[in-house]
């Protein structure tokens, strides 16, 4: 599932390290990195780790 921007927000303020992962093409955040995402037909090498 697609998580919402203002989640995110309030995890990067967690002092627990949490990485999420960022579909290049849509923007899209997931919490793991998906082996493709079938949204965008990205392989999930190409999401930016942040
Ligand atoms: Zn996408």
């Amino acid at each position: 599932m697609p998580v919402s921007i203002k989640e995110t927000l309030a995890n990067l303020n967690n002092k627990e390290e949490v990485f999420y992962y960022l579909c290049p093409v849509c923007g899209n955040i997931e919490k793991e990195r998906p082996e493709r995402y079938l949204m965008c037909n990205v392989p999930g090498s190409k999401f930016i780790k942040y």
